[in-house]
């Protein structure tokens, strides 16, 4: 399993073991780990040996073994890169090479041999730099060690290496017992406070410094007057983000136990069935998913549960905690390496039937699996985005199928993709049409961000009717959040009188702005290019380009409520997982008083202080050169809504948008996510794209824009011969510049390919994959691509 995930044969000298073993092999000069993953079909040369067989068990059981080959094939990847996206990380054991002095390593060293050296006084300066290395046991590469080794200067030996799993360490402040606050300082009182007022074992210096930026100092001073103590540990085990469980269900709605009849009912069928549940925000899915989950723990039968970002849900994790609790595995990236190889131990060993995790946890390897949920299954963070491209939704239904399992989809606001399937026969459908409480879903308005627009430079982000209710919220202690999707890299153009922006005549989508090419708009989808030109919709010349972050918000916020404890979460702010969790944490605690963020502020929080949700740019997400946009667009916003007024208070959604009539906002202010699906499904119809069609999309890259595009045109060239010649249908689209041309110093182009099936498609990619590439261009291929960007 090289960094490429080749695959390779070696000779086996003790005789066949089970594939899913693992292997300590040569591999040119290195040793490597790999994965025993069969009987060579054919050989051709001389086999090296394996080293040592690792294992006493297969470490991958055939049945995820089974899901790796499928996604290989299916997407395109090497089956050795796949095999190591499905081990946790920091499995895999290397060798280490150690070098020691020989007696004339050691003369020469000492400058008693100097004769010995050959080539001059450079190369001797060089030998001896290196030799001193060894002595001082500084590592080195193997090919200089093994340069020494034939001069007669060192020896070499290898030694196992120590999994490369280090426990982080962690820094905790608590306070000193009965400490009184410094009478002179404010500040230092304030920190003391905040620590006599948490946990008395210590709460992390990072999430203290989250609630006081900048008290690092006031830290250190409470240290030296002992009033604080300070010190580092190892990070906890498994831990979690402190939340509440979750109330437990007194008696079930009548919709959830029609719902549970017919999945315990397919449990007990012991076959492959594929549902999707499709429930409102607050219907109670997640008893629904416990309850079936326990239905097949009864039988014996392991459980796979799917989340988004558990980082961000953990109130979501805590449930299963809490019906479940020590059965349940929870592999998400909060954890260090070493804690999640071993809760993955656990699953592998039976200790834990009921796995929660993030979409690699697709691969765990549970036994015996009976049932998989996938929770917010339209999700796209389902996709993994770079080496192996897969989504953990379509490998769930592969994995459920394989198994003779149940899968179980659930959403609010399910994609099109799943609800075709539905249409189609391939996934039963069970509704929970109400929340469960009875309570209404938040009222919604729509507010026209076009007055904003009417000064000059830059529009304000905060329209007079969100600032008022804003204002309003405030003065009565209560909560917000505003919401506003971060599209910093896209810059479209509006129209200022009628709100749209200027979009593609061919492909539905905006156009985008690049200032690099002049005033240029190009599209992303099909590289259709023009200058600006009067607005398509309404016919104004009157363009302004618009852009908006979330940093914006926070400066118009602070301005309007000068008083009010403000806080922002995005990827930026956020730092890590730990960070946004303490964060939310705060704004539980009613810490704060408004959240600003992007969609991680949409997840599946429960806040009861909320009753004002304020979504900026409802219709920003519409702006996104992706056929998809629409569809995110409405989920967006129906997950954002869906956070106001779940207490006692009744909520209230502001959605501010330019273009107050496009369908997407209006069905998600008017809670219709159906009536959208429909409109959109017969959208994507027209243009054939998924679900009614499957795409891949070729990306290249390189430093050489020129050579890139090149390379993108003898590709794009080949793949239409192709199809010239051969009796495949598969749609060339393209090539384009990515929509986000430049990426880290690369410049990227992409083309499309499309096609009814998989077939046709999967044999196109093969084929161009003997195109040769000019060097300097990377390819790679997205099957059923998520983010065309
Ligand atoms: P969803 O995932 O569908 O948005 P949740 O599963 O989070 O909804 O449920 C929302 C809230 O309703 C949770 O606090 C849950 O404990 C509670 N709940 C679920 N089912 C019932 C029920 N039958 N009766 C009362 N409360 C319930
Ligand atoms: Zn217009
Ligand atoms: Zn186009």
């Amino acid at each position: 399993m090289p960094a490429n995930g080749g695959v390779f044969t070696y000779w086996l000298p003790e005789g066949a073991v089970e594939p899913g073993r693992r292997v300590l092999v040569p591999l040119g000069r290195r040793t490597a780990t790999g994965v025993v993953l069969g009987p060579a079909r054919s050989v051709r040369g001389e086999l090296r040996d394996v080293l040592r067989v690792l294992d006493e068990q297969p470490l991958l059981p055939p049945d995820v073994l089974q899901l790796v080959r499928w996604a290989a094939a299916h997407y395109l990847a090497p089956l050795g890169l796949a095999v190591r996206v499905a081990l946790p990380p920091g499995i895999d054991l290397r060798e280490e090479l150690r070098g020691a002095l020989t007696p004339d390593g050691d003369a020469l060293l000492d400058g008693v041999q100097r004769a010995l050296l050959p080539g001059g006084q450079e190369a001797a300066t060089r030998t001896r730099q290196l030799l001193r290395a060894v002595r001082e046991g500084r590592a080195l590469r193997a090919a200089q060690l093994r340069a020494l080794e034939k001069r007669g200067l060192v020896s070499l030996s290898t030694s196992e290496a120590r999994p490369r799993v280090q426990a982080p360490q962690v820094e905790l402040a608590a306070a000193v017992p009965g400490a009184q606050p410094p009478a002179r300082s404010p500040r230092q009182a304030e920190v003391l406070a905040w620590l006599l007022a948490r946990d008395p074992v210590g709460v992390p210096v990072e999430e203290l410094l989250a609630a006081f930026p900048g008290a690092r100092p006031h830290l250190r001073k409470l240290a030296a007057r002992r009033l604080v103590a300070l010190r580092t540990e190892p990070a906890g085990a498994a831990r979690l983000p402190d939340a509440p469980w979750g109330s437990a269900v007194v008696r079930e709605t009548a919709a959830q136990s029609a719902a549970l009849v017919e999945l315990r009912a397919a449990l007990d069928a012991r076959a492959y069935a594929p549902f999707l549940l499709d429930g409102v925000t607050g219907s109670g899915k997640t008893h629904v998913y416990l309850e079936a989950i326990a239905h097949a723990r009864a039988q014996g039968r392991g459980a796979l549960a799917l989340v988004p970002e558990i980082a961000l849900t953990p109130q979501l994790a805590g449930r299963f905690r809490a019906r479940f609790g020590d059965d349940v595995a929870v592999l998400h990236s909060g954890l260090t390496e070493r804690e999640r190889l071993s809760e993955w131990h656990r699953v592998r060993g039976g200790g834990a039937g009921v796995v929660v995790g993030a979409r690699s946890a697709v691969f765990a390897p549970v036994r015996d699996l009976g049932i998989v949920v996938v929770d917010e299954e339209h999700e796209p963070s389902y996709k993994q985005e770079d080496r192996l491209r897969y989504h953990a939704r379509d490998l769930a239904l592969v994995r459920a199928r394989d198994a003779g399992a149940v899968a179980v989809l659930g959403s609010a606001t399910p994609s099109l993709e799943t609800l075709r399937r539905a249409q189609d026969g391939r996934l039963r459908t069970l509704r929970l049409p109400e929340r469960v409480d009875g309570r209404a879903l938040p009222a919604v308005e729509i507010v026209d961000r076009k007055t904003t627009l009417r000064g000059r430079g830059d529009p304000a982000l905060l329209t007079p009717a969100l600032s008022e209710a804003l204002q309003k919220t405030a003065a009565r202690g209560e909560q917000a959040i505003l919401f506003l999707n971060k599209r910093g890299h896209v810059r479209s153009l509006l129209c200022r009188s009628c709100g749209a922006a200027v979009g593609c005549p061919n492909c539905s989508v905006a156009l985008v702005l690049h200032r690099a090419s002049g005033a240029a708009l190009r599209c992303h989808l099909c590289g259709h290019e023009e200058v600006p030109r009067p607005c398509a919709a309404c016919g104004s010349d009157d363009l302004v380009p618009l852009s908006a972050g979330t940093e914006r918000v926070e400066e118009e916020l602070r301005a309007l409520l000068p008083q009010a404890r403000v806080a922002r979460l995005d990827r930026d702010s956020a730092g890590g997982p730990g960070k946004a969790a303490a964060l939310l944490a705060r704004f539980a605690r009613r810490e704060l008083d408004v959240l600003i963020g992007t969609q991680m502020v949409a997840k599946g929080h429960d806040f009861p202080g909320v009753t004002l949700v304020g979504a900026l740019d409802a219709d920003g997400p519409l702006h996104l050169p992706d056929f998809r946009a629409a569809e995110r667009c409405v989920q967006l916003l129906a997950q954002v809504a869906g956070r106001a007024g779940r207490g006692e208070q009744p909520g209230r959604v502001l959605m501010q948008a330019f273009r107050t009539t496009e369908p997407a906002v209006v069905a998600a202010a008017a809670h219709d996510y159906h009536g959208f699906a429909r409109g959109e499904m017969a959208r994507r119809e027209a243009l054939s794209f998924p679900p009614h069609a499957r795409l891949c999309a070729l990306r290249l890259q390189g430093n050489v824009e020129a050579r890139v595009q090149a390379a993108a045109e003898r590709l794009a060239g080949r793949a239409r011969e192709l199809q010239r010649r051969g009796g495949d249908r598969v749609d060339v689209l393209g090539p384009a510049p990515a929509p986000i041309a430049r990426l880290r110093g690369k410049h990227r182009f992409q083309l499309l390919l499309r096609a009814p099936e998989h077939g046709p498609i999967h044999r196109l990619c093969r084929a161009l994959g003997e195109v040769p590439l000019p060097s300097g261009v990377e390819l790679a291929a997205d099957v059923d691509p998520v983010a065309l960007l």
